[in-house]
């Protein structure tokens, strides 16, 4: 299927508006582009460009994996349908190391693959945008999940706030409301890892490995298990924390605006 500029919305007032824009503070971050079609690939490289990100290209999924490694890119903007290895593939094979669990992802999808969107979601993508789509809509969706993520990481302070929900780092105490919750090392430990990356999936591996140890022999069923005594300790979570299929859980993002 051949896709004209047109059709992912190149048009030349379009092009000329996004020239004009000024440097915004999302520059130099690094950004790859894992994309098959050789014209969607050069038309987003050239827009995020033109906004001075700097970008990285692979035109396959394994090459796309190569290049996380290589060039440790900020965020990456991933077509689903591609030859060999698809974007789900590859989405999931990052979101299971340890190093990449949290790297931003930004699926590009077709319309009629709108269940594999669901999928590419629960797969860990972070948002997704339907072709044939405006470069510049996809740049927004760029700068937005940028800012969203430099906002939870900025939140290293001594105390996570969610809803009524507060935990203490400092004083390594959970409160809802004024009320204090009594929770183990591992649900605490749970608890303060979900909110550190809110919106994020986070694998049982992930998990696992940040808060029982690289050295713990037991089973990934440990996560599942502590999740559940979590939730019966703030029932507000119940519904907060989302199983993510076959993966693993996020904590529902209530200050996002992607
Ligand atoms: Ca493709």
């Amino acid at each position: 299927m051949h896709t004209t500029a047109f059709e992912v919305g190149l048009t030349p007032s379009l092009l000329l508006r996004t020239l004009e824009h000024p440097m915004s503070a999302t520059s130099h971050k690094k950004i790859l582009i894992v994309e098959d079609e050789q014209d969607i690939l050069q038309l987003v490289k050239l827009y995020l460009e033109k906004e001075g990100f700097r970008t990285v290209t692979a035109m396959t999924g394994s090459e796309g994996l190569k290049q996380v490694k290589a060039e440790n890119p900020d965020l990456i903007v991933l077509d689903l349908m591609l030859p060999e290895m698809d974007g789900l593939e590859v989405c999931k094979r990052l979101r299971s190391i340890p190093e990449t669990a949290l790297l931003p992802i930004i699926m590009l999808t077709a319309k009629a693959e709108e269940s594999d969107t669901v999928i590419g979601l629960e797969l860990g993508a972070d948002d997704y945008v339907t072709k044939p789509f405006s470069p510049k809509a996809l740049v927004a969706r760029v700068k937005a999940l940028l800012r969203r993520l430099e906002r939870s990481s900025n939140n290293s302070a001594s105390h996570y706030r969610y809803g009524p929900i507060t935990l203490d780092l400092t004083r390594h105490e959970v409160s809802l409301g004024k009320q204090e919750v009594s929770l183990t090392a591992k649900e605490f430990g749970l608890l303060e890892h979900l909110l550190r990356h809110p919106g994020r999936v986070l694998t049982r591996d992930v998990l696992l490995n940040a808060i029982w140890g690289y050295d713990y022999y037991g089973t990934t069923r440990t996560v599942d298990v502590h999740i559940r005594r979590l939730k019966q300790k703030l029932p507000l979570l119940e519904e907060a924390i989302v199983s993510v299929k076959s993966l693993g859980y996020k904590l529902k993002d209530v200050t996002g605006d992607a």
